[in-house]
């Protein structure tokens, strides 16, 4: 029986005597470009693209890995398992812990340093919700994970009724964001100008409706740009 650090070694070895070497680095490197491309895309589709595409060629890099094997083929099925509980688990607490990624993207605030009533407001429809704002004219509203995100722009221009007709709909996101698939949950849930045909934001207006009624809400998305 050899030791797990006689495996490791006869691994390198293999996969350093392999023709196969160039090729198994070039996966590696785009799956880690993807990933880190899938971590900065904002558009929900490039994020489920590159998030696939990570995946794939990891994949054929340790399938690549296999074939070379000559030693301990054990090791390259432990490798793979390891890499599958890794990447799952990063799919599972990604969408969660998403939104601190959001913060440090948007360099955002708690929106308690200027909007006093925000906070109870929200946590009334969406438990343990939090709210920021950050500095952009334009005046557009997101959330993500437990998170909304509230622009500076929409702040200044929004009266107290419309803010409230945003953030219900956008708390309406955040109560039904977990029953959402994982990918999606990756996207942003954003509120837009046209009404959209998509059924999740139709039921984000009609909840946002019963809370503020349908004049803020209307006249809230008029003053989108
Ligand atoms: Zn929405």
């Amino acid at each position: 029986m050899i030791s797990i650090a006689d495996e490791i070694i006869c691994y390198a070895e293999c996969v350093n005597n392999s023709d196969l070497l160039p090729l198994i680095t070039f996966l590696i490197v785009v799956s880690l470009f993807l990933f880190t491309f899938y971590l900065k895309t904002k558009t929900p589709i490039h994020r489920v693209i590159s998030f696939a595409g990570a995946q794939l060629s990891m994949v054929g890099a340790i399938a690549a890995t296999f074939s070379t094997m000559e030693c301990s083929r054990m090791l390259t099925i432990e490798v793979y398992l390891a890499y599958v509980l890794i990447s799952t688990g990063v799919m599972l607490f990604l969408p969660g812990l998403y939104y601190k990624i959001l913060i440090r993207r948007h360099n955002a605030r708690p929106i308690s340093e200027i909007v006093d009533w925000a906070d109870d407001f929200v946590n009334k429809l969406a438990n343990n919700s939090q709210i920021y704002y950050f500095d952009s004219a334009i005046p557009k509203a997101f959330a993500s994970g437990k998170a909304i995100f509230v622009s500076v722009g929409m702040l200044e221009i929004f009266d107290q009724q419309e803010l409230k007709a945003v953030l219900a709909h956008e708390a309406w996101h955040l109560r039904h964001n977990n029953k959402t698939p994982i990918l999606r949950q990756l996207s942003l849930m954003t509120f837009t100008k046209y009404r959209p045909e998509q059924e999740l934001e139709l039921m984000a207006d009609r909840f946002a409706e019963e809370i503020v009624g349908k004049g803020p809400l209307e006249s809230a998305r008029a003053k989108l740009i």
